[in-house]
């Protein structure tokens, strides 16, 4: 019944149901650690492989495994492989992908948690790892070791919306026998393909945009069939899994994602746009603007720009904890992607452990205040933010 020919929104709900005797229309959830065998010979062939069956929660389960096609289809990938978060997701991708002695190449702009795991965990098992500039295609040439084996990247970025170019990186992945993995959190496969733009893999948090009401904590991992196969036996025998309720949550966000990141864009859109004429903001980085430096390359390679609006406040964190500690909308959380819009001050929390000088040189300025633009009315959001500055 599923065809390539269902656009995005009809496969968010109708890809990959698992429906069982009792046709129910919600898609049942399997909250079970192990499944029985009808007989000796029967778990004997199972185990051996010589049967499909499932086995044991960790690695087989049908709720798991019906979030993990459906990402699939959306993203364009042959295998998901769902974990326990998505932190869980990217340490699985580097533990399946490179060995001692490789070269990890990242992007210097990540997730403040992604750049302490490759820095204090890889690091640890023999993982040289450096870091390029995200727009910079030269800067990651220049910087290819002949055991580089894994380049890494956000697009857009987080906290300041730089948009890296993921066909021109993949081209490099490819000359240097290298993997590309794309973290596709802040635009999803709703906005954003990377896999059609040349990438080995896709990494989700499925903490956010996925699950969409700031639920449940999870990850993905999208990829070909053979990755796929590798990341299968790590899940086996490392046991980063999803739980089974985690799963059915985040199916459930997966059936409404088109249709919120839609309006996480637009009302994203109208913020930024009234943020950049209010006298009290230096600058803002959102790359729906016309102002971006990369809002070409964004236009091309994503169908939107997604709900993250960074902006620099004049008057730098006295400033921006103002306006934080004034808004009545916006949730003071570290995490982004919910229905609720979110306010997060970067330098003093997300942003905090990679130290004044990192920072400095990434841009993240004391000013800076970063939104996660909601499903809330847009000109409720752009009123809140008017008398909070005011
Ligand atoms: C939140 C986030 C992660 C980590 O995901 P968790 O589910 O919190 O472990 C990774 N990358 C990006 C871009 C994120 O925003």
């Amino acid at each position: 019944m599923i065809t390539k020919k269902l656009k995005a929104s009809t496969l968010g709900l109708h890809a990959a149901i698992h429906r069982t005797g009792e046709l129910e229309h919600s898609q049942a959830i399997f909250q079970t650690s192990s499944f029985i065998f009808r007989s000796a010979e029967d778990a004997a062939a199972v185990f051996a492989g010589k049967k499909s069956g499932n086995i044991y929660s960790r690695f087989t389960n049908p709720t798991v495994q019906a979030f993990e096609r459906r990402l699939a289809i959306l993203e364009g990938g042959e295998s998901c492989i769902a974990t326990a978060s998505g932190m869980a997701a990217i340490l699985t991708t580097c533990l399946v992908l490179l060995k001692q002695g490789d070269h990890l190449l990242a992007s210097r702009t990540l997730f403040g948690t992604t750049i302490s795991l490759f820095n204090t965990v890889l690091t640890k098992f023999g993982v040289e790892v450096s870091y390029a500039d995200p727009c910079d295609l030269a800067d990651w040439r220049a910087k290819l070791r002949p055991n580089t084996r894994l380049l890494f990247l956000e697009t857009p970025t987080n906290p300041l919306g730089e948009i890296a170019d993921i066909a021109g990186l993949a081209k490099i992945a490819r000359g240097a026998d290298a993997k590309l993995a794309v973290d596709n959190c802040f635009l999803t496969s709703a906005l954003q393909k990377p896999m059609e733009l040349g990438a080995d893999l896709v990494v989700h948090s499925a903490t956010k945009y996925l699950d969409g009401q700031g639920r449940c904590i999870g990850g993905a991992i999208v990829s070909d069939r053979k990755i796929g196969e590798q990341l299968f036996g790590f899940m086996r025998s490392g046991g980063p899994s999803m739980s089974p309720f985690n799963a059915w949550v985040f199916l459930k966000g997966l059936e409404t994602m088109s249709l919120r990141m839609k309006a996480h864009c637009a009302h994203a859109q109208q913020v930024a746009e009234w943020l950049a004429k209010h006298p009290r903001v230096k600058r803002v980085y959102y790359a729906g603007l016309k102002s971006h430096p990369q809002h070409r390359l964004a236009k091309r390679q994503a169908r939107g720009f997604g709900g993250i609006v960074s902006f620099e406040l004049k008057g730098g964190q006295a400033a921006a904890f103002r306006l934080i500690n004034r808004v009545e909308l916006f949730s003071i959380t570290a995490n982004l992607g919910d229905a609720r819009s979110t306010i997060t001050h970067p330098s003093t929390t997300t942003h905090n452990r990679m130290g004044a000088e990192a920072r400095k040189v990434a841009g993240i300025g004391d000013g800076l205040v970063r939104l996660s633009v909601g499903l809330e009315d847009p000109g409720d959001l752009i009123a809140d933010l008017k008398q909070a500055l005011g």
